[in-house]
């Protein structure tokens, strides 16, 4: 293929890390017996520049995620001329920011409290599609996280009379589940914590009579191998895909 000389060298670098990351899915597929058109790739573009945003865009990228409700918003308006382009949140979101996140997201992976949910609800436009939702979940047990306790028989219960009470939502669709599993230096110690959110996902759906929970947004750049041949949907890549973040991460 002949250079481009439109395209930019940070442009280049994401597509060569595109390219590395599609042959590990399909890789992860491959021993999975999974077809790899069932994995999402979403691209966590939290602290990464306006700059290289523009070039993750022209490499091909559409489906962006933020953490902060905040920053996320200002890059939304700022970069609003590039069409076709998704926003999602996967950040925890304080309950005075859900009317900031509630239209101009196409989902929200961190949901983790009904009041949340709640506020969501009544701040999405009814004009705009039902916002979807994954509820995240904390299956660890690792105080320190987010997301709905789910580590044993009697939190699932609770779990279960919660997304109950998400019926009287018009305009939230649940559709899987969210986990941000400990961070580890082998991505292997994560498995588990896969699984048990695969576990969760069908037992409530078995509670609940649908097939609600069919979405798995799991893996990030050190895990995501994993977390597909776990059953990931959704895998979330910051670092991977962008280079190093701009500043530290709280
Ligand atoms: C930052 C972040 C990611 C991406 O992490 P990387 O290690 O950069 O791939 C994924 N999910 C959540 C919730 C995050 O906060």
């Amino acid at each position: 293929m002949t250079e481009n000389p439109s395209i930019s060298q940070k442009t280049r670098q994401i597509i060569e890390r595109l390219q590395t990351i599609q042959l590990r899915v399909e890789e992860a597929c491959a021993r999975s017996r999974r077809d790899p058109a069932t994995v999402k790739l979403l691209a966590v573009s939290k602290k990464q520049s306006l700059d290289t945003i523009r070039a993750g865009y022209a490499a091909g990228l559409r489906n962006f995620a933020e953490n902060y409700a905040e920053e996320a918003t200002e890059k939304i308006a700022v970069l609003s001329d590039l069409t076709g382009i998704s926003w999602e949140m996967v950040g925890h979101i304080q309950s005075r920011k859900a009317k900031l996140v509630a239209q101009g997201f196409t989902r929200i992976h961190s949901v983790d409290s009904l009041k949340l949910a709640r506020l969501l609800d009544s701040a999405r436009s009814a004009g705009l599609k039902p916002l979807e939702v994954l509820l995240e979940v904390n299956v660890s047990g690792e105080l320190s996280k987010g997301g709905f306790m789910a580590t044993n028989q009697k939190e699932e219960q609770a779990l279960v009379a919660i997304v109950e009470q998400f019926a009287e939502f018009e305009k939230l669709k649940v559709t899987g589940l969210m986990v941000m599993p400990p961070l580890q230096a082998d991505p292997e110690k994560n498995r588990v914590y896969f699984q048990k959110v695969r576990g969760l996902a069908s037992r409530l759906n078995q509670s609940l009579g649908q097939n609600k929970f069919r979405e798995f947004s799991m893996g990030t750049s050190s895990d995501y191998q994993v977390a597909i041949e776990e059953g990931a949907t959704i895998i979330r890549l910051g670092e991977s895909v962008f280079g190093p973040r701009h500043y530290e991460v709280k």
